[in-house]
């Protein structure tokens, strides 16, 4: 899972590159920074990593989404999908923009289901957001085929799955832009921090101008100040300590993920032993960035049952369906319509009528299949006892 468990020298080092400039802010201060512009290094890095033109920092994921969305022009009125097993940033930053998220179902590759995308579309569909979760891929070529269809961009929330890719290509750099989190549970981490990935140079302008208070990013003859603006903006700029960890921390994902690849296929191994178990539908194995391993069970009673083992065991392992930051019908504030707002934005109007209501009962396909899922956390540096214990409390579950 986590790129805080390799911090070491090279974090340090870029780190120091940066305070001995004393320069903190990404722009500006052109003498005194001596040429060290870490936040685009690390921009022009990641696009090259994955392989696409364009990349955007942020102060973090949520941030990302909420620029991307933005970007793409998407706001009240409009509708965005997403699916009910996500992190709560997801929808948070739809609302935020003004907009209503629709949640589809998942099927068994823990993401979007496709079919259930298609029923959900409606002429107020601006966007769609597949979320690739636990490191592992949605079915995106179906996704990114059915919103063409309809002419609605994909933005593919990618921060649980940094370094992933399908046939060799990277997540994030199927729809119109992808959003990843450096978050400190995430594959790689700068603390606090995100990133978008475009080949669309325009959509790039307007996220680079919106995430800077919208200074037009033509180069200006003057110093900065003397540009124009093309449109309101807000600030979620990335400072350049966040962004000297990053180019470290990039620098190892590829390491992080062979690492976790090895220790997921070593619980796979031990999981397959338990009778009637079946694996989460991977897409490509290959481009898997195994940052969790998630196995279903015949039932939500045989789940049960193999959780309290594993618990005795000393090796319990998550169940979404219970998670309530994770999953659609634990959400108590979106179901309520919590918010701080006197007149009830963004679940009502301004005049305080409710523009949506959202019914626990919603996705029944998603709690079927999340109450009979369990899942293992993979971390870079799992050591030989730790891996044992939980592969022994495995086998032992297949006769329970
Ligand atoms: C972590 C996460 C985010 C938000 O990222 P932050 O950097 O924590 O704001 C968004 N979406 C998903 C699926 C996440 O897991």
């Amino acid at each position: 899972m986590p790129g805080f468990e390799l911090f070491g020298e090279e974090e340090k080092k870029e780190i120091a590159d940066v305070l001995d400039t004393g320069v903190l802010f990404r722009y500006e201060f052109p003498e005194q920074r001596k040429g060290i512009y870490k936040v685009k290094e690390l921009e022009d890095k990641f696009a090259a990593y994955c392989g696409v033109t364009h990349a955007q920092a942020v102060t973090s994921g949520t941030a990302a989404l909420k620029v991307a969305l933005m970007a793409l022009g998407v706001g009240p009125g409009d509708e965005v999908i997403t699916q009910g097993f996500t992190f709560v940033a997801t929808w948070e930053a739809i609302l935020d923009v003004g907009a209503i998220p629709v949640f589809t179902e998942v099927n068994e590759t823990l993401n979007m289901d496709p079919a259930d995308l298609r029923k959900k579309i409606n002429d107020r569909t601006k966007c769609i957001i597949p979320v690739h979760m636990l490191g592992s891929a949605a079915e995106i070529s179906e996704i990114i085929s059915i919103a063409e269809e309809f002419g609605i961009p994909v933005l593919e929330d990618t921060a649980q799955a940094a370094g992933g890719k399908v046939n060799g290509r990277s997540l994030g750099s199927f729809g119109r832009c992808g959003t990843f989190s450096f978050d400190p549970v995430k594959t790689m981490t700068t603390g606090e921090g995100g990133m978008i990935i475009t080949n669309d140079e325009q959509l790039w302008r307007n996220m680079s101008e919106y995430h800077d208070h919208g200074h037009d990013h033509i180069p200006n003859p003057g110093t900065r100040g003397g540009e124009g603006r093309n449109f309101i903006g807000f600030n979620y700029r990335m400072m350049e300590l966040q962004g000297a960890i990053g180019i470290a921390q990039l620098a190892k994902l590829d390491f992080m993920i062979k690492q976790q690849k090895q220790h997921k296929a070593k619980l796979q191994q031990a999981a397959l032993s338990i009778p009637g178990v079946t694996l989460r539908k991977i897409i490509d194995a290959e481009g898997d960035s195994a940052t969790f391993f998630a196995f279903l069970l015949a039932d939500k009673e045989q789940c049960q049952r193999v959780n309290r083992h594993l618990r005795e065991k000393g090796a319990g392992a998550i169940n979404f369906s219970e998670n309530t930051w994770h999953f659609y019908p634990q959400w108590e504030h979106l179901l309520a319509g919590s918010t701080l707002t006197s007149s009830g934005w963004p679940f009502s109007t301004p005049e305080g009528k409710r523009r949506v209501v959202y019914s626990p009962e919603l996705l029944p396909k998603s709690t079927a299949i999340l109450e009979r899922t369990l899942v293992f956390p993979i971390s870079v540096k799992m050591d030989d006892d730790r891996l044992k214990n939980i592969c022994e409390a495995l086998q032992g579950a297949a006769a329970v």
